[in-house]
């Protein structure tokens, strides 16, 4: 089995728009999210985002937007 057939594999630094940084195995070095286990509201149960989506819903409907 060759090994350099294979894509490198990084442990990939992936950085949050919440700030929130952690690594995962990775062919890319770096990783930018918007959301990630620690701010999105399945996990921490924080209404944040559930909120911010609102207030989208609410500025949609009043200006006729389908989302
Ligand atoms: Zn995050």
């Amino acid at each position: 089995m060759r090994k350099d057939i294979h894509p490198e594999y990084h442990q990939a630094k992936v950085v949050c728009n919440c700030g929130n940084e952690f690594t995962t195995g990775s062919t890319k070095e770096e990783i930018h999210v918007e959301i990630c286990s620690k701010c999105h509201p399945f996990y921490t149960g924080q209404q944040k985002a559930a909120k911010a989506r609102g207030a989208i819903d609410k500025f949609n409907k009043r200006y006729g937007i389908q989302a």
